[in-house]
Protein backbone atom coordinates (compact mmCIF):
# COMPACT_ATOMS: atom_id res chain seq x y z
CA UNK A 1 0.00 0.00 0.00
CA UNK A 2 1.23 3.63 -0.64
CA UNK A 3 1.78 6.16 1.75
CA UNK A 4 -0.66 8.26 -0.04
CA UNK A 5 -3.08 5.01 0.35
CA UNK A 6 -2.00 4.97 3.96
CA UNK A 7 -2.92 8.95 4.53
CA UNK A 8 -6.27 8.64 3.34
CA UNK A 9 -7.59 6.14 5.19
CA UNK A 10 -5.67 7.58 8.33
CA UNK A 11 -8.51 10.46 7.69
CA UNK A 12 -11.32 8.55 6.93
CA UNK A 13 -10.18 6.64 9.67
CA UNK A 14 -10.90 10.02 12.08
CA UNK A 15 -13.94 10.98 10.66
CA UNK A 16 -12.64 14.29 9.71
CA UNK A 17 -13.57 14.25 5.78
CA UNK A 18 -12.91 18.62 5.67
CA UNK A 19 -8.95 17.71 4.14
CA UNK A 20 -10.86 15.06 1.31
CA UNK A 21 -13.55 17.66 0.53
CA UNK A 22 -11.08 20.13 -0.72
CA UNK A 23 -8.75 18.31 -2.36
CA UNK A 24 -12.21 16.57 -4.15
CA UNK A 25 -13.24 20.30 -4.48
CA UNK A 26 -10.25 21.24 -6.24
CA UNK A 27 -10.95 18.92 -8.85
CA UNK A 28 -14.51 20.17 -9.25
CA UNK A 29 -12.64 24.09 -9.43
CA UNK A 30 -10.05 22.34 -12.46
CA UNK A 31 -13.11 20.64 -14.38
CA UNK A 32 -15.31 23.78 -14.12
CA UNK A 33 -13.10 26.30 -15.42
CA UNK A 34 -11.83 23.85 -18.34
CA UNK A 35 -14.94 23.91 -19.29
CA UNK A 36 -16.15 27.59 -18.57
CA UNK A 37 -12.93 29.33 -19.31
CA UNK A 38 -10.24 27.14 -20.86
CA UNK A 39 -7.81 29.81 -21.10
CA UNK A 40 -8.00 30.68 -17.55
CA UNK A 41 -4.74 28.68 -15.84
CA UNK A 42 -2.78 29.88 -19.03
CA UNK A 43 -2.92 33.25 -18.07
CA UNK A 44 -2.55 33.44 -14.72
CA UNK A 45 0.52 31.22 -14.89
CA UNK A 46 1.93 33.85 -17.29
CA UNK A 47 1.59 36.09 -13.50
CA UNK A 48 -0.21 38.52 -11.51
CA UNK A 49 -1.36 41.90 -11.96
CA UNK A 50 -3.55 42.79 -9.15
CA UNK A 51 -5.25 46.18 -8.92
CA UNK A 52 -5.48 46.31 -4.93
CA UNK A 53 -3.95 45.30 -2.26
CA UNK A 54 -6.49 44.19 0.44
CA UNK A 55 -5.64 43.85 3.96
CA UNK A 56 -8.03 41.73 6.06
CA UNK A 57 -9.17 39.59 9.11
CA UNK A 58 -8.48 36.05 9.10
CA UNK A 59 -11.86 35.01 9.81
CA UNK A 60 -13.05 32.45 7.76
CA UNK A 61 -16.22 33.42 6.83
CA UNK A 62 -14.49 36.60 5.46
CA UNK A 63 -13.40 34.79 2.07
CA UNK A 64 -11.99 38.24 0.22
CA UNK A 65 -12.50 36.76 -4.12
CA UNK A 66 -16.18 35.40 -2.89
CA UNK A 67 -17.49 38.57 -1.14
CA UNK A 68 -16.12 40.44 -3.60
CA UNK A 69 -16.96 38.40 -6.33
CA UNK A 70 -13.46 39.11 -7.98
CA UNK A 71 -11.54 36.99 -9.97
CA UNK A 72 -8.38 34.94 -9.11
CA UNK A 73 -5.49 37.41 -9.89
CA UNK A 74 -7.20 41.00 -9.06
CA UNK A 75 -6.44 41.05 -5.53
CA UNK A 76 -2.77 40.70 -3.54
CA UNK A 77 -4.43 39.63 -0.04
CA UNK A 78 -2.51 39.82 3.92
CA UNK A 79 -4.99 38.78 5.93
CA UNK A 80 -3.88 38.64 10.15
CA UNK A 81 -6.40 38.38 13.27
CA UNK A 82 -8.27 41.87 13.43
CA UNK A 83 -6.43 43.46 10.19
CA UNK A 84 -4.01 45.08 11.88
CA UNK A 85 -1.11 47.14 10.17
CA UNK A 86 1.52 46.77 12.64
CA UNK A 87 4.53 49.00 12.20
CA UNK A 88 6.73 46.37 13.75
CA UNK A 89 5.21 43.56 11.38
CA UNK A 90 7.59 42.63 8.70
CA UNK A 91 4.71 40.43 7.28
CA UNK A 92 2.78 43.44 6.64
CA UNK A 93 5.15 45.82 5.86
CA UNK A 94 6.50 43.76 3.03
CA UNK A 95 2.90 42.88 1.56
CA UNK A 96 2.58 46.86 1.21
CA UNK A 97 6.21 46.86 -0.43
CA UNK A 98 6.05 44.46 -2.88
CA UNK A 99 2.25 45.49 -3.67
CA UNK A 100 3.34 49.55 -4.00
CA UNK A 101 6.74 49.09 -5.27
CA UNK A 102 6.35 45.98 -7.38
CA UNK A 103 3.04 45.11 -7.71
CA UNK A 104 1.90 48.81 -8.53
CA UNK A 105 -1.16 48.70 -7.20
CA UNK A 106 -3.42 51.59 -7.61
CA UNK A 107 -5.46 50.76 -4.24
CA UNK A 108 -4.98 49.24 -0.60
CA UNK A 109 -8.07 47.97 1.09
CA UNK A 110 -8.40 47.70 4.98
CA UNK A 111 -11.26 45.89 5.48
CA UNK A 112 -12.67 44.90 9.15
CA UNK A 113 -16.02 42.75 9.73
CA UNK A 114 -18.53 43.08 12.58
CA UNK A 115 -18.44 40.14 14.70
CA UNK A 116 -14.58 40.02 14.64
CA UNK A 117 -13.86 38.11 17.25
CA UNK A 118 -10.36 39.53 17.77
CA UNK A 119 -12.00 43.18 18.09
CA UNK A 120 -14.56 41.74 21.40
CA UNK A 121 -11.35 39.72 22.66
CA UNK A 122 -9.47 42.69 23.03
CA UNK A 123 -12.21 44.49 25.25
CA UNK A 124 -12.34 41.60 27.57
CA UNK A 125 -10.20 41.48 30.65
CA UNK A 126 -9.42 37.63 30.22
CA UNK A 127 -5.57 36.34 29.60
CA UNK A 128 -5.43 34.66 26.68
CA UNK A 129 -1.87 33.83 26.61
CA UNK A 130 0.47 34.85 23.49
CA UNK A 131 -2.00 36.65 21.29
CA UNK A 132 -2.22 39.14 24.60
CA UNK A 133 0.42 40.96 22.74
CA UNK A 134 -1.64 41.47 19.16
CA UNK A 135 -4.82 42.29 20.80
CA UNK A 136 -3.04 44.64 22.62
CA UNK A 137 -3.05 47.12 19.41
CA UNK A 138 -6.82 46.98 19.53
CA UNK A 139 -6.86 48.12 22.99
CA UNK A 140 -4.66 50.76 21.70
CA UNK A 141 -7.17 51.82 19.54
CA UNK A 142 -9.66 51.80 21.90
CA UNK A 143 -7.71 53.75 24.21
CA UNK A 144 -7.31 56.46 21.42
CA UNK A 145 -11.57 56.52 20.87
CA UNK A 146 -11.80 55.94 24.92
CA UNK A 147 -14.56 58.68 24.64
CA UNK A 148 -16.73 57.88 22.19
CA UNK A 149 -16.83 54.60 22.85
CA UNK A 150 -17.33 55.03 26.82
CA UNK A 151 -20.45 56.63 25.66
CA UNK A 152 -21.97 53.64 24.24
CA UNK A 153 -23.92 52.04 26.42
CA UNK A 154 -24.67 48.82 24.53
CA UNK A 155 -22.23 46.45 24.80
CA UNK A 156 -22.42 45.08 20.92
CA UNK A 157 -23.00 48.69 19.10
CA UNK A 158 -19.78 49.71 21.02
CA UNK A 159 -17.63 46.46 19.87
CA UNK A 160 -18.89 47.50 16.59
CA UNK A 161 -18.13 51.26 16.39
CA UNK A 162 -14.45 49.98 17.84
CA UNK A 163 -14.45 47.34 14.52
CA UNK A 164 -14.90 50.68 12.58
CA UNK A 165 -12.45 53.40 14.52
CA UNK A 166 -10.24 50.14 14.09
CA UNK A 167 -10.12 50.31 10.51
CA UNK A 168 -9.68 53.94 10.15
CA UNK A 169 -6.97 53.62 12.34
CA UNK A 170 -5.15 50.86 10.06
CA UNK A 171 -5.27 53.02 7.26
CA UNK A 172 -3.66 55.60 8.81
CA UNK A 173 -0.77 53.33 9.72
CA UNK A 174 -0.66 52.20 5.97
CA UNK A 175 -0.43 55.58 5.12
CA UNK A 176 1.75 56.61 7.92
CA UNK A 177 4.84 54.12 6.50
CA UNK A 178 7.82 54.97 4.46
CA UNK A 179 7.07 52.92 1.48
CA UNK A 180 3.15 54.90 1.38
CA UNK A 181 4.29 58.26 1.26
CA UNK A 182 7.18 57.48 -0.97
CA UNK A 183 4.68 56.25 -3.59
CA UNK A 184 2.45 59.46 -3.08
CA UNK A 185 5.34 61.78 -3.50
CA UNK A 186 6.74 59.81 -6.96
CA UNK A 187 3.50 58.13 -8.22
CA UNK A 188 0.43 59.72 -7.07
CA UNK A 189 -0.87 56.13 -5.73
CA UNK A 190 -2.03 53.96 -4.02
CA UNK A 191 -5.18 55.14 -2.89
CA UNK A 192 -6.26 53.64 0.76
CA UNK A 193 -9.60 52.97 1.69
CA UNK A 194 -11.49 51.57 4.64
CA UNK A 195 -14.42 49.17 4.31
CA UNK A 196 -16.42 47.10 6.83
CA UNK A 197 -17.40 44.03 5.64
CA UNK A 198 -21.41 43.10 8.00
CA UNK A 199 -21.76 39.12 8.49
CA UNK A 200 -24.87 39.19 8.75
CA UNK A 201 -26.09 41.57 5.15
CA UNK A 202 -23.12 40.61 3.05
CA UNK A 203 -22.51 44.19 1.97
CA UNK A 204 -19.54 45.91 2.32
CA UNK A 205 -19.50 49.50 4.10
CA UNK A 206 -17.50 52.12 2.75
CA UNK A 207 -16.13 54.22 6.29
CA UNK A 208 -15.55 57.49 3.94
CA UNK A 209 -11.64 57.17 4.48
CA UNK A 210 -10.11 57.97 1.18
CA UNK A 211 -6.59 59.11 1.60
CA UNK A 212 -4.35 59.80 -1.23
CA UNK A 213 -1.60 61.93 0.41
CA UNK A 214 0.03 63.17 3.17
CA UNK A 215 -1.95 65.92 3.24
CA UNK A 216 -4.80 64.42 5.18
CA UNK A 217 -2.12 62.91 7.63
CA UNK A 218 -1.51 64.58 11.32
CA UNK A 219 1.80 66.48 10.82
CA UNK A 220 3.84 64.34 12.94
CA UNK A 221 3.93 61.18 10.78
CA UNK A 222 4.13 63.26 7.32
CA UNK A 223 8.11 62.37 5.48
CA UNK A 224 9.15 65.43 4.18
CA UNK A 225 11.92 65.18 1.94
CA UNK A 226 13.66 68.93 2.26
CA UNK A 227 13.55 68.11 5.83
CA UNK A 228 15.81 65.82 6.43
CA UNK A 229 18.75 65.99 9.05
CA UNK A 230 21.66 67.56 7.50
CA UNK A 231 20.53 69.28 4.43
CA UNK A 232 21.29 72.49 4.88
CA UNK A 233 25.09 72.01 4.88
ZN1 LIG B 1 -12.11 39.29 12.60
Amino acid sequence: MSDSHQTTLNLKEMHDLSVLRMLAGNQRFVERMAAEDPGFFGRLEKGQTPHTLWIGCSDSRVSTDVITDTEPGSLFVHRNIANMVVHTDFNVLSAIDYAVNHLNVQHIVVCGHYNCGGVAASLEAAELGLIDNWLRNIKDVYRLHAAELNAIVDKKERTARLVELNVMEQVYNVCKTYTVQKAWREHGRPFVHGWVYDLKTGLLKDLAVNISGRRDLEEIYRFDVDQTIGSEH
